[in-house]
């Protein structure tokens, strides 16, 4: 490529072109017949050129209709080979080099618009850019939801197990409340799981002391909820604490902690995941098992769970707006209670327990 810039080649190109038309004699053989007639081929554009043999039609060609050209050597006449079997012979040979650069010119007109024409440029990398973010933005949730819908129930309990590992080891301790308590509680559990809808993951109701998290709950992406002792100390009612259990349920429905995490591992992790490959995935989420305390559910996720756990209160015959009493509580107390707390991982308290009371008025 010459060293001119591209964009000086294609005005000199065409300032050229206009100025001269390029002409090579030589014969015409017309495809399957031996006679030769005297012919002169013409470029007429970057693109067309004519072939005029004497006392014959003219043939217009495109420069893709020119499907070979013989190499240049010595003295052989050139052959041109057109794509209705037409050849054109000439020994010419300077003359069909020029005609060819003229050919190479038209390809490089191409280039020399775009270079010519960079705003169309800056449009197609912005929209390029878009793309990409399109894909983080919308993407990214998507094969999230479809990760967790085709993790298997086994590799779900395992990040169960080891993600409880580690936050019992980081965080909490065993629970303080004595067992009729304990009995109590779980029974109006078993209650609300039994209708609830969590396909092969079972659901397991565990208590702690909540140490640093404080008044706390969270359900774990197999089915584990924890609930914290001062929680349970915390709620003015039973129905208060049923409120949270429900909710916790419902994200274990719609796998809600699972897509949580996987939408934190990224694109390239999930498409891994879909594609059958969940050993790593399941290891990164084991060594950051408390990467699960600190993982905030989205606006989405929360409406949703209280919705659903609004349903499933007053199908065991409970009160649904005890939910939105708690939330006010939880709010009142933990303010700041810091990353782990309840308020924090799950937001939007304050539109929530509004929301939460009117749908329990339905
Ligand atoms: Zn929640």
């Amino acid at each position: 490529m010459p060293a001119l810039p591209l964009r000086n080649i294609w005005i000199l190109k065409v300032l050229t072109s206009a100025s001269e038309t390029l002409t090579v004699s030589g014969w015409l053989f017309e495809a399957g017949r031996s006679a030769k007639h005297a012919a002169i081929l013409e470029r007429l554009s970057p693109d067309a050129l004519v072939v005029s043999p004497q006392g014959l039609p003219a043939r217009h060609y495109t420069d893709g209709e020119l499907t070979a050209i013989s190499d240049r050597v010595g003295a052989i006449p050139r052959r041109l080979t057109f794509a209705d079997g037409a050849v054109f012979e000439t020994e010419d040979n300077a003359g069909i080099d020029r005609l060819l650069s003229e050919r190479l010119a038209a390809s490089e007109t191409f280039l020399a618009r775009l270079e010519v024409f960079h705003p169309r440029l800056i449009v197609i990398a912005l929209i390029a850019i878009g793309l990409i973010f399109a894909t983080i933005r919308y993407a990214l949730p998507v094969l999230a939801n479809m990760a967790a819908a085709v993790t298997p129930t086994p590799v779900i309990e395992l990040i169960d197990r080891g993600a409880l590992e580690t936050i019992d080891r980081a965080f909490l301790k065993p629970s303080n409340m004595d067992q009729i308590r304990k009995d109590e509680i779980g029974a109006g559990f078993a209650a609300l799981a039994a209708l609830s809808d969590t396909g092969q993951i079972g659901l397991d109701l565990i208590f702690r002391d909540g140490g640093i998290i404080g008044p706390n709950a969270f359900a774990l992406p197999g089915g584990t909820i924890i609930m914290t002792d001062q929680l349970v100390r915390l709620a003015g009612t039973d129905d208060e604490i049923f409120g949270v259990l429900a909710h916790e349920i419902a994200h274990v429905e719609e796998r809600h902690s699972l897509r949580q995490i996987y939408r934190s591992l990224g694109i390239a992790a999930l498409i891994a995941m879909i594609g059958g490959d969940s050993g790593e995935i399941v290891e990164d989420v084991l060594a950051q098992g408390s990467l699960l305390l600190t993982l905030s559910y989205s606006r989405r996720f929360e409406s949703q769970a209280d919705t659903r756990a609004v349903d499933l209160m007053k199908a065991v015959g409970r009160d649904p707006a005890a939910l939105a009493t708690i939330l006010e509580r939880i709010t009142e107390k933990c303010r700041n209670c810091g990353k782990t707390s309840w308020y924090t991982t799950h937001p939007g308290t304050e539109g929530r327990s509004e929301a939460i009371r009117q749908r329990a008025q339905k």
